[in-house]
């Protein structure tokens, strides 16, 4: 993808290709909350969506007037409700084509187009406890995850590990609970330490063993996602109960 100022540049007038398989669906943005000064949510209208579990994602299609298109997965940040309604949260990416449409020229009433839910194999249907680890906008999965416990009153065990460069990048930090742990890499409050997660985080959670054990689920980067891993192996996690969502 190119660089530079974002193509789509028209506000309110993204297209929707007229090509689009029957599995897009056009999605109408009805609302923008910002949540760090790089991140915001936005909340969509999706007519026809299928549902999805928390912990899902979706393929998101920009089309300009000239019928170039631009695609990436998002995750889904809402708890599903049926609502038609679903949100994602953006970090702004420097430069990013997509990320920096949303976070400069997107309003509500903008369209666009959206496929999914997708990946299977990283949704959490509440049926397990679930120790959660996340870096950046990675919590925007296990956010949906928590959400959903919340939403349905579940009562089995999960915990959230999020790491962020300090208190104001913490995304969700006014939603976040006794469920949640930050760990902050560059700045924190007086008396927290700063750095990055080390197994000292996450002894004493792997020290809750609760029926069944843990279920990880991990989202960020490629290095997040590699040392946090490295980190649970150590801890005795098992290999196949981690589960792994990249977003480098
Ligand atoms: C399964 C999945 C789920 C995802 N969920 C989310 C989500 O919930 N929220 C979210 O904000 N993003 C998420 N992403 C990342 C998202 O798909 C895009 O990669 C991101 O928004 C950047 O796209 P862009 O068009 O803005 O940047 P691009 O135009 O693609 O990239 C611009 C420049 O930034 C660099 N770059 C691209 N991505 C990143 C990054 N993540 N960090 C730093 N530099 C980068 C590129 O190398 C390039 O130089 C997810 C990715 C995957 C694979």
């Amino acid at each position: 993808m190119p660089g530079g100022a974002p193509r789509f540049a028209v506000p309110g007038r993204i297209a929707v290709s007229e090509q689009a398989e029957s599995v897009w669906r056009t999605a109408t943005l009805t609302e923008i909350r910002p949540e760090t000064p790089h991140a915001a949510t936005f909340r969509l209208a999706v007519p026809g969506w299928a549902g999805h579990l928390p912990g899902q994602h979706l393929m998101l299609r920009l089309t300009a007037e000239d019928g170039y298109t631009a695609q990436r997965h998002y995750s889904i940040a809402s708890a599903p409700d049926g609502s038609g309604h679903i949100e994602l949260t953006l970090d702004r990416v420097p430069d990013g084509e997509v990320s920096g449409w949303f976070h400069t020229v997107a309003r509500p009433g903008d369209t666009f187009e959206v496929r999914g839910p997708l990946s299977g194999f990283f949704a959490w249907p509440g049926d397990r406890p679930a120790l959660l680890l996340g870096a950046g906008s990675g919590v925007v999965p296990l956010m949906s995850m928590i959400r959903h416990h919340r939403a349905r009153g579940l009562d089995v065990p999960l915990r959230m590990l999020v790491s962020a460069r300090g208190p104001g990048e913490l995304i969700y930090s006014a939603e976040l609970g006794a469920e949640t742990t930050p760990v902050f890499t560059r700045s924190a409050p007086t008396g927290t330490p700063v750095g990055r997660m080390t197994a000292a985080h996450l002894a004493p959670l792997m020290a809750e063993r609760p029926p069944g054990g843990w279920e990880a689920y991990v989202c960020g980067s490629n290095g997040f996602a590699e040392h946090v891993s490295r980190l649970l192996v150590r801890a005795g996690q098992p290999v196949d109960r981690i589960r792994i969502e990249r977003f480098g």
